[in-house]
C-alpha cells in the first residue's frame, strides 16, 4: 500500500496510455499528495483486480480504457444508469466504504469544446461505432442535433446506435460520399498510428463545418490536415482527451485542475 492518494488508468494495452503524464502535470501544479499510474489489466485478470483495489483505502479509482469498457460495468454500481445511457463505463471511483462507482467522463470531454455551439437541428456525420462513438452519439443526442449519418464498416453495429439514442438518421459505407454536414466527428480508429488512414473527400462539407477528430496520436491527423486545407475549424484529440481526464481527477482527488495551465500541458503532451 502506497499511503498516499493514488488512481491509474487500466487496460490492455496501456504502454501508450497519456492519462498519466495528463494527471501528473496537475498533481504536481496543485501540490497534492498523490499518484496516478498505469496498470496493464488483461480481461482475464479485470475482475480479480477490480476486486483487490476495492479494498485498498489508498485507491481512489481508475480510468478505463480499451477493451474494458464494457466488462467493467458488471463489475460497479451504477447509480447514474450509464449502462442504460452511454452503455460503456470509462471511469470508476472508490467510495470511503469500499463501494465502486461506475461513470463516463468521455461524453461531456468530447462535448466541452463544442459547448458555445448550437446545434439543435444540425446535420452531423460521424465515422465509427465503436466505445468512442458511444459517447459522442450519446453528447450529440443530448444537444439534439438533426439528421446523423454514421460511416462504419460494420453498418448494423451502427445502425444499432442510431436506435440506441434516438438519433435520426442512416448509416453509410466508410467511402461514400459525405453529406453537407455543419460538424464531422472521427470517432473509429483510422487515422491513428499503426492504423489505415481516413480519406475522406471533404468538399460536401460547407465552409462554416466543423472538423473533430478524437484520435490524438498522431495529433495532426491526415483528416485534421485536409480540413485545414479546406479552410475548416477543427477540433484535436487533445481537447477530448483533456477534457475527460478533468473531470476524473476532481472524481478521485477532489479538487479542479489548475486553471490556465492547458496551453503548457498541450505542450507537455506533444512533446
Ligand atoms: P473501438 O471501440 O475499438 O472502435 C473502433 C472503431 O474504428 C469501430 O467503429 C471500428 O469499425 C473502426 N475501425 C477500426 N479499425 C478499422 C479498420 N481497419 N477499417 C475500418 N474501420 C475500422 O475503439 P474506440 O474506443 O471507439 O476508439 C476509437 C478511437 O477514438 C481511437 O483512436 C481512440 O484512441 C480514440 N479515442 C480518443 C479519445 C479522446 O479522449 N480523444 C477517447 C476515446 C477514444 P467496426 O465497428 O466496423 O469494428
Amino acid at each position: 500500500m502506497s499511503n498516499i492518494p493514488y488512481a491509474e488508468v487500466i487496460g490492455d494495452p496501456i504502454a501508450h496510455s497519456k492519462s498519466p503524464l495528463i494527471h501528473g502535470f496537475w498533481l504536481e501544479a496543485l501540490g497534492l499528495a498523490g499518484d496516478y499510474r498505469r496498470a496493464h489489466v488483461t480481461l482475464d485478470a479485470l475482475a480479480a483486480f477490480v476486486a483487490e483495489r476495492r479494498n485498498d483505502p489508498d485507491w481512489r479509482g481508475c480510468n478505463v480504457t480499451i477493451p474494458h469498457k464494457l466488462a467493467v460495468m458488471d463489475l460497479v454500481d451504477d447509480p447514474g444508469n450509464v449502462r442504460g445511457t452511454i452503455g460503456a463505463m470509462n471511469t470508476l471511483v472508490r467510495q470511503k466504504d469500499g463501494t465502486l462507482i461506475g461513470t463516463n467522463t468521455d461524453a461531456a470531454g468530447f462535448y466541452a469544446p463544442l459547448a458555445g455551439l448550437d446545434l439543435e437541428g444540425a446535420p452531423v456525420a460521424v465515422v465509427g461505432a465503436g466505445g468512442a462513438a458511444r459517447a459522442v452519439l450519446f453528447a450529440l443526442a443530448r444537444a439534439k442535433v438533426g439528421h446523423v449519418t454514421i460511416l462504419n464498416r460494420s453498418p448494423l453495429k451502427a445502425m444499432g446506435l442510431l436506435a440506441t439514442f434516438g438519433l435520426r438518421g442512416e448509416v453509410v459505407a466508410l467511402d461514400a460520399q459525405l453529406p453537407p454536414a455543419a460538424l464531422l466527428v472521427n470517432s473509429s480508429s483510422l487515422g491513428m498510428s499503426g492504423h489505415p488512414p481516413l480519406d475522406l473527400d471533404l468538399s460536401p462539407l460547407p465552409d462554416e463545418a466543423i472538423v473533430y477528430d478524437l484520435v490524438y496520436s498522431p495529433l495532426r491527423t491526415g483528416l485534421l490536415q485536409t480540413a485545414e486545407a479546406r479552410g475548416l475549424d477543427t477540433v484535436d484529440g487533445l481537447d477530448m482527451l483533456i477534457g475527460q481526464a478533468a473531470l476524473a481527477f476532481e472524481l478521485f482527488f477532489g479538487s479542479a485542475p489548475p486553471e490556465g495551465r492547458d496551453e503548457e500541458l498541450r505542450a507537455l503532451l506533444m512533446a
